[in-house]
């Protein structure tokens, strides 16, 4: 496996849909409820000619709890520990939250490359969630839609140089 790549982000931003679309498995669950996935997982991830780890990072569900966001903070500082590169991912239709600016500060610490993606950008309604992207100072941000495959071939050409 070329390098390992980790989706992290905010419950319910489509971080299992990549995964998912990437692995092409239900390794991971989807749901439209927050609060299902608990855990990390780790599938074979294929892109064009790209065979990669990948690890989806859940279970920041619910995280109105102090101890569960301390221990969700854990995980996903496991996964960033983990994995030589951290795909960030934002819902391009909400924009950018007070978690993702959370996440933003735990990733300029802690990972070795930050891939920034806003997704669920199919369509104009997310173009203003994308320009808010850009705030967070993580680079340009990947434009993706992984429930309808858009912007695989953009994260071909981020990754491929990386393998
Ligand atoms: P996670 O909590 O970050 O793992 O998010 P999930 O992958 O479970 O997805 C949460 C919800 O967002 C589900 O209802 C998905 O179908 C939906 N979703 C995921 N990707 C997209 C996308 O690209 N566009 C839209 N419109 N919805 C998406
Ligand atoms: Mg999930």
């Amino acid at each position: 496996m070329s390098f390992s790549l980790a989706i992290v982000g905010r419950p319910n931003v489509g971080k299992s849909t990549l995964f998912n679309r990437l692995v092409g498995k239900r390794l991971a669950l989807v749901d439209d409820q927050p609060g299902v996935t608990r855990d990390l997982r780790e599938g074979v991830g294929r892109l064009g000619d790209l065979r990669f780890t990948v690890i989806d990072t859940a279970g920041l569900e619910e995280a109105t709890d102090e101890s569960l966001q301390g221990r969700m903070r854990k995980l996903t500082e496991r996964a960033v520990d983990m994995a030589d590169i951290c795909l960030f991912m934002i819902d391009a239709r909400v924009g950018v939250t007070p978690t993702d600016e959370v996440f933003a500060e735990i990733l300029r610490k802690r990972a070795k490359h930050v891939i920034l993606a806003a997704n669920k950008a199919e369509g104009a309604a997310a173009d203003a969630g994308v320009l808010e992207a850009y705030a967070l100072g993580l680079g340009e941000p990947l434009r993706l839609s992984a429930e309808h495959g858009e912007g695989m071939p953009d994260l071909y050409g981020t990754l491929q140089p990386l393998a």
